[in-house]
């Protein structure tokens, strides 16, 4: 028994050394160490990012609340998934939105080597560029953990990295139009940047329509509070 803790202890002990030398920054955390992740900009605006498309089924819907309600957004793509709809992103693109880099697969990149972060953004550059003849400038690892391997390669790549301030929390199971609402709310402030989903691909099945219930209220509400949506690149961050 005690051979197995001991062995356990120093299993967790390598694990923290492992994520101690290689994590460089968390959503979690960034207020603290890293408030320039969080994409706080112009005060008069707010920027809406859709993360885990292009979906076949979801995303035209969340594109057609945009557009009736002339809202822009940043999309952040899965490369797995704009290969396999390569005109999701024209469509997003002749919409007037933004396109950014969210990786090819949705894996956590803590324990996956530089070189396999830098060939998963790069393959994913690569097919945006394909589908839409734009390069992204923008870039989100999945779960918002930013490692020392992410920074370098965002960087080789020419790429920014921006997480979120406000998050509306729509991929759980329990998520709802009122939860996601209070979620965006209790954070939402003049010049944030706010993350939601335009796909369930790693989500709960079906949470996006907890998204698309929630958008218009979301879009109601901050233009009560005057805020106009722009995309990252007229957000001032
Ligand atoms: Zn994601």
């Amino acid at each position: 028994m005690k051979t197995t803790t001991a062995i356990a202890t120093l299993a967790s002990a390598k694990i923290a050394l492992h994520v101690g030398t290689f994590l460089a920054h968390t959503w979690l955390l960034a207020p603290l160490t890293a408030p320039w992740l969080l994409g706080n900009g112009h005060p008069q605006s707010i920027a809406l990012t859709f993360d885990d498309g292009p979906d076949p089924i979801s995303t035209p819907q969340v594109l057609d609340i945009l557009e009736r309600n002339a809202v822009k957004a940043t999309f952040f793509v899965l490369g797995e998934m704009v290969d396999r709809q390569p005109q999701l992103i024209r469509d997003i693109l002749a919409a007037g939105h933004e396109l950014g880099v969210h990786g090819y697969w949705h894996k956590n990149h803590l324990f996956r080597s530089a070189r396999s972060i830098r060939y998963d953004i790069a393959r994913t550059l690569a097919a945006v560029e394909a589908a839409g003849g734009v390069r992204p400038t923008w870039y989100r690892p999945p779960y918002g953990v930013v490692t020392r391997a992410d920074l370098t390669a965002a960087h080789a790549e020419g790429l920014r990295i921006v997480l979120w301030g406000t998050w509306g929390r729509d991929w759980r199971r329990q998520a709802s139009a009122v939860s996601v609402m209070a979620d965006l709310r209790s954070r939402l402030r003049p010049g944030s940047t706010i993350l939601l989903h335009d796909s369930d691909h790693t989500s709960y099945p079906g949470s996006f329509q907890t998204t698309i219930q929630a958008l218009p209220q979301l879009i109601d509400l901050a233009r009560s509070q005057e805020l106009a949506f722009v995309t990252l690149a007229h957000h001032g961050i």
